[in-house]
């Protein structure tokens, strides 16, 4: 039985994405947060009852410090909507008996190579690809067709992804990809290098619920070139044929099944060749650690953040409940970094947040933090999110946002 209130543990979300709150306090939960290293507790917002500090870099001691907290006061499942987290939070599911991913779902979902060898088993449309398991076995890609991307296969945010164009540059992407990823998150066991996909993007969000998948919406990335990947914007529902969207539909349903992603949110990216859908990656969250439940609730009218604590707590997410009806357009506007350094001013955002169209703007970066180029990522300036009648006007809404922002760097002697 789930009690009338029940307690969801929240692992490392972003304090600064208020729906995420919102939709958690409207669907009658309570959350116990575990909070990024570093983050502001001060205010935190209606839905969170408590706060339990995990070093997940040590798991084991983090599991069993949950443990202790649920023998204190149970609570009746636990979520993440950071793409880091999700094994951990699949390995504190299990250790506690509460409903989640398979740990070796969550596995897979944190692995490039693998999720690229289940779907190429599985005879879904896909790039040739390699993996290397070190930096100098970089020669076995040599058999690709170029342009190539490399990248990590436990990356996220584009970190340490690059497109390279001639095999003469293959090696030193590789050992850079494989160095990066080494300083920034910590590890790495392999490097995927796959042919360049060559078409538009599109991100599709979708909900699970025992093995049966829901798209919420799928929505247009723009035609990202390289040769690094900075994210940039979003508007969804994306202007696509019928044919295409079934294409899409079907093809992402048969990728998450092939993965095992059965319940709960994911986020998938693919890009269409000559019209045919080439999925790229999933994770098993919602995407953009929370952005794309404004974007389904807008689109679609799903909360994914309802939906995620639900399943979560082994309740049937609403999704699931009935027909998804299609109303409205949304948009989510990165703010590119512009620059590299130390952050002087941004400027611009009163404005954009004053538009009758945006519901939020969330400042991630702010005068003092230091800016690393992409392949590097020191994360995102902002994320503007907003409302339009139709999906052209968010398209133009966007064109309008560069003049809008200005980010000023010190100068520096490099
Ligand atoms: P991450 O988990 O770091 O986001 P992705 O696999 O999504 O890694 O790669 C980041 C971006 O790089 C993608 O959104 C896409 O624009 C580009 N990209 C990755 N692989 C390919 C590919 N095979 N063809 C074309 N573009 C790609
Ligand atoms: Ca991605
Ligand atoms: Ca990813
Ligand atoms: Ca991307
Ligand atoms: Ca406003």
């Amino acid at each position: 039985m789930t009690p009338a209130r029940p307690r969801v543990v929240l692992v490392h979300p972003r304090l600064g994405m208020p729906w995420v709150f919102d939709s958690a306090a409207e669907a009658g939960f309570d959350l116990v947060i575990v909070p990024r290293p570093g983050e502001d507790l001060t205010d935190l917002p209606a839905p969170v009852v408590d706060v339990l500090d995990l070093d997940l870099d040590d798991p084991e001691v983090a599991i069993g410090r949950l443990r202790r907290a649920f023998a204190r006061r149970p609570f009746q499942g636990i979520a993440t909507f950071f793409e880091a987290a999700v094994p951990f939070t699949a390995r504190a599911a299990a250790a506690l008996g509460l409903p989640g991913l398979p740990v070796e779902v969550a596995r897979t979902v944190r692995d490039k190579g693998a999720m690229r060898r289940a779907w190429a088993a599985a005879g879904l449309h896909s790039p040739r690809f390699t993996t290397v398991a070190s930096p100098r076995q970089w020669s076995a890609a040599l058999d690709l067709r170029f342009p190539v991307v490399v990248k990590p296969a436990n990356g996220f945010s584009s970190i340490a992804v690059s497109k390279v164009d001639d095999p003469a540059h293959l090696e030193l992407a590789v050992v850079a990809a494989w160095d990066l990823t080494r300083r920034q998150l910590g590890g790495i066991e392999a490097v995927v290098v796959e042919e360049f996909l060559t078409g538009p993007e599109y991100a599709v969000e979708a909900m699970g619920h025992r093995g049966e998948t829901r798209i919420c919406t799928i929505g247009y990335k723009g035609e990202p070139q390289g040769p690094y990947f900075e994210e940039g914007c979003y508007q969804a529902p994306a202007d696509l044929p019928a044919d295409t969207v079934a294409a899409i539909e079907r093809e992402v349903t048969a990728a998450l099944a092939a993965i095992g992603v059965t319940d709960g949110p994911s986020h998938t990216e693919l890009r269409l060749v000559d019209g045919r859908p080439y999925v790229l990656e999933t994770g098993a969250r919602i995407g953009g650690s929370g952005v794309s439940s404004y974007l389904t609730r807008a689109t679609a009218g799903v909360d994914l953040v309802a939906d995620a604590l639900r399943t979560a707590v082994g309740a049937v997410p609403h999704s699931h409940l009935g027909p998804i009806t299609p109303r409205g357009a949304a948009g989510n506007y990165i703010v590119p970094c512009g620059g590299q350094g130390v952050i002087t001013a941004i400027d611009g955002l009163d404005a954009v947040a004053a538009h009758p169209d945006v519901d939020h703007v969330v400042q991630m970066l702010h005068p003092g933090d230091r800016v690393r180029p992409y392949p590097d990522f020191s994360g995102y300036p902002a994320f503007v999110l907003s409302r339009h009648a139709e999906v052209k006007d968010a398209m133009a809404f966007h064109e309008q946002l560069p003049g809008m922002v200005r980010i000023s760097y010190a100068r520096e002697d490099r």
